[in-house]
């Protein structure tokens, strides 16, 4: 089977994750989240969590070398042998660099969406502590009130995904992160969807794309 190395990027509230979920389950790849490696780090309180925390409460990125480092450690898991798709990395041209000394990728997926809906989509996200599946309290609610309906887990409001440390994490992807979609046109890999419709229409165009590119 030929590989399958993909990122997903777009602003926070993209739906990135979202998506990247659904690719997970059809493609049996797994699913590398920066952002889910570091929760899970400062929830265990590890001294490079603890170097996180702060950075992450107000929406700034968390130094390259750490995330490296998590990184680093997760792709070289057996799992990934044969393709993963990366949720939140890189975050900027130091990590795509250190990216491309690593690996070879062969998409990028870039989610555009329009920037009023970003504020209103995170904030109202809810994540399950135990399954990490994300709902909406509007868009998608859970059937039972900050339950999780696949898991029963309870829902939780990340402490980042408060307005205003939403609006730092936008403008850090706006001055740090947007330029890699250059990075990656000028690459040759770089393919563009609008998420302009629900999560269901979105996760249509992705499987589409995913149809074209990976056809044996
Ligand atoms: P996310 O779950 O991808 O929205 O990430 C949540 C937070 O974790 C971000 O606001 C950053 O503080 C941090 N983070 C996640 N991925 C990275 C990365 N690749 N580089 C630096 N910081 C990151």
């Amino acid at each position: 089977m030929n590989t399958m190395k993909i990122i997903i990027q777009g602003a926070p509230g993209s739906g990135k994750g979202t998506q990247a979920k659904f690719i997970v389950k059809q493609y049996n790849i797994p699913q590398i989240s920066t952002g889910d490696l570091l929760r899970e780090a400062v929830k265990t309180g590890t001294e490079l969590g603890l170097k996180a925390q702060k950075h992450m409460n107000t929406g700034t990125l968390v130094p390259d070398d750490i995330v490296i480092k998590l990184l680093n450690e997760r792709i070289i898991q057996k799992d990934c042998q044969n393709g993963f798709i990366l949720d939140g990395f890189p975050r900027n041209l130091v990590q795509a660099q250190e990216l491309k000394n690593i690996t070879d990728i062969d998409l990028v997926i870039n989610i555009n969406v329009d920037y009023g809906l970003l504020i209103e989509r995170i904030t109202g996200r809810r994540t399950c502590k135990n399954c990490s599946s994300i709902f909406h309290i509007k868009y998608s609610p859970p059937k039972e009130v900050d339950r999780c309906d696949k898991c029963s887990g309870s829902l939780y409001q990340r402490d980042d995904d408060t307005e205003e440390t939403v609006r730092n994490r936008l403008n850090t992807y706006e001055n740090v992160t947007k330029p890699l979609i250059d990075y990656y046109k000028k690459q040759g890999i770089l393919e563009n969807l609008d998420s302009d419709g629900s999560i269901d229409e979105m996760h249509q165009k992705v499987s589409k794309l995913l149809v074209t590119r990976f056809k044996e």
